[in-house]
């Protein structure tokens, strides 16, 4: 039949694509309006080695809006820009024990860390400070050197956050009062907003992550997107506050640094060994994919993944 001749890893991802895609368990995210025009159906894996292999199953090619997971590439992309002195005069690392667009700063008037949306929109705005009007093109060109392609924005969902995201006003407007952000708010704003819109597939984010476990050179095209040492540290932030309110359990039990987003993607990294992107977009209550989540605790249990667990 050929199905034994498959490697295992590949023969795995298609036994989890084949378990998992009956759950249809989970949400579609409705604050954003135009994310409830997902497919619930669509459900990708992809895993890419750091020597570049490529493992993928289902919709592995299916675009759709990268939301969070950006916040980890324009993290890594302001200590690359900016340094990382600056960046912690701006935001802090400790995980908030709070919602993702929870409004609360710390006592010193700080976002918790960068993977909640007050610490992203910070990391625009340290962008923007350097480049202006062409920070958006800065982040988009970097987010297109860890994935290995140009990506492009899904304009639909850029304006349905832009005429929705009042919350996310109102934490860059708090930001600008206490001079976290310095100038034009609502530029910064629309950064933010168009960064989240990004489209990519699971194989973008699993070549995202590869790249991340590869030191930051991209193992299918060579290049040294960001160094060793912002790696380490974006890995680090990923570690302690990537998944949500979920993060203490999903290092505890699945033991990758990742990050999740609310269009249904989870991004995944091994260091040393492999990058995992998956996309379902049914999301559970601490918006985290729920085939995701599977996917990635299955693997993770199969193969003896967690990082903490290496010989
Ligand atoms: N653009 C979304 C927001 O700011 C991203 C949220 C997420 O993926 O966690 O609300």
């Amino acid at each position: 039949t050929g199905y034994g001749t498959e490697p295992p890893l590949q023969r795995f991802l298609a036994s989890c694509h084949q378990e998992f895609k009956s759950d249809n368990s989970g949400e579609l995210a409705d604050y954003i309006p135009e994310l409830k025009r997902a497919n619930p159906a669509h459900f990708g894996i992809s895993l890419v080695t750091i020597d570049g292999h490529v493992y993928e199953v289902g919709d592995s090619a299916a675009p759709f809006t990268i939301q969070s997971v950006s916040k980890a590439f324009v993290f890594a992309l302001a200590l690359d820009l900016v340094g990382e002195a600056r960046v912690a005069s701006a935001i802090g690392v400790e995980p908030s024990g709070e919602a993702f667009n929870s409004i609360r700063l710390t006592n010193d008037n700080k976002p918790f860390n960068p993977m909640v949306n007050a610490g992203a929109i910070a990391c625009s705005g340290l962008i923007h400070e350097v480049d202006g009007r062409a920070a958006f093109e800065r982040i988009r060109d970097k987010l297109g050197q860890f994935a290995g392609r140009e990506l492009d924005v899904d304009d639909a969902v850029h304006a349905s956050e832009t005429a929705t995201g009042n919350r996310n006003r109102a934490i860059a407007w708090l930001l600008r009062n206490y001079l976290v952000l310095q100038d034009g708010v609502d530029a910064v704003l629309d950064i933010y907003f168009r960064q989240c819109a990004i489209l990519v597939t699971a194989r973008d984010l699993a070549v995202m992550a590869a790249t991340l476990a590869n030191r930051g050179v991209n193992p299918v095209t060579g290049v040294q997107v960001v160094t060793p040492h912002v790696v380490a540290r974006t890995l680090s932030v990923m570690t302690s506050s990537g998944m949500y309110d979920y993060a203490g359990e999903w290092i505890y039990r699945v033991g990758m640094p990742a990050k999740s987003g609310v269009g249904g993607g989870i991004v995944a990294a091994l260091p040393s060994q492999l990058g995992l992107g998956t996309f379902s977009p049914l999301l559970d209550g601490h918006f985290n994919s729920v085939r995701g989540l599977k996917v990635c605790e299955a693997l993770s249990a199969r193969f003896d993944l967690h990082m903490l667990n290496r010989s």
